[in-house]
């Protein structure tokens, strides 16, 4: 079992997230900008293609094993976007607050049953820039997309994710709710599965 991970991503919310849920297994997940890695452009047409591209590129600078996740929002109503593109929603360079209030916009004549949405989460681990055989885990949080953002924990999209076990948004579930429930929860559980066995 590695003692330290390179994770892919300069999102602070995702790092946050990452150090809590490896936290127990004894593992230090440090940042790719540590390593003064870039943000690889992500020219994949899928989260795998993504996570694959952005875990080998740190893992190559770092020299370690890298963890990389390709996340992201799907809305019914909306065909699946912003999906692939959610960090993007708004445009390039987008901040969380714009990705919403574009998300809100986009609802404006959504029914109901229309709000229904989902995150996705592909989690890749290398254990080496080389690695043939990747560890690639999957996986999904259902729930609605509410009409006003409601809370402050988290970040991207959580205010507006309501959570139906719950009955709050993920901005309003405890870091320690959310790492369970969340897709990048449960693609992590079935990565330390294979980790620590
Ligand atoms: P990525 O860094 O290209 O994987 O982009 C992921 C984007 O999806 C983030 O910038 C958020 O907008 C959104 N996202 C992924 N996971 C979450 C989450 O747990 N909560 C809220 N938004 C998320």
């Amino acid at each position: 079992m590695p003692t330290q991970i390179v994770l892919a991503s300069g999102n602070p919310g995702k790092l946050k997230e990452f150090q809590q849920l490896l936290a127990n297994a004894r593992i230090k997940v440090s940042p790719q900008a540590e390593f003064n890695t870039s943000e690889v452009e992500e020219t994949g047409l899928s989260f795998i293609e993504n996570a694959l591209l952005k875990a080998r590129h740190a893992s190559q600078h770092a020299r370690l094993p890298a963890i990389a996740d390709d996340s992201g929002l799907e809305v019914d109503f909306l065909g699946g976007a912003p999906g692939i593109y959610s960090s993007r929603f708004a445009g390039i360079g987008a901040s969380d607050g714009d990705n919403n209030e574009k998300l809100l916009e986009s609802l404006q004549d959504a029914p109901a049953e229309g709000r229904s949405a989902r995150f996705q989460c592909l989690l890749v681990y290398l254990r080496h820039a080389q690695d043939p055989t990747p560890i690639i885990c999957q996986g999904t949080w259902e729930g609605r997309i509410l009409t006003a953002p409601r809370g402050d924990n988290g970040f991207g999209y959580d205010p507006l994710f309501f959570v139906p076990d719950h009955q709050c948004s993920a901005a309003e579930l405890s870091a320690e709710d959310k790492n369970i429930l969340s897709h990048r929860g449960r693609a992590m559980a079935y990565l330390l599965d294979h980790l620590l066995s």
